[in-house]
């Protein structure tokens, strides 16, 4: 799905996995914004803390 790492929230625990996943989809730097507490994590069901875009 193309738009499927646009932007990636995370909790605290996949950070890290959605910064490597978006650049090996991107090949391009991130940019880690904090979340508003409103959006699921795009790995588990947790609140996120980050965006990812
Ligand atoms: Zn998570």
């Amino acid at each position: 799905m193309k738009e499927k790492y646009e932007k990636i929230f995370a909790c605290m625990e996949h950070v890290e996995q959605a910064i490597d996943d978006y650049v090996n989809y991107k090949e391009a730097a991130p940019q880690l914004i904090k979340a508003d507490g409103d959006e699921k994590c795009s790995y588990c069901q947790k609140t996120a803390e980050y965006l990812i875009k």
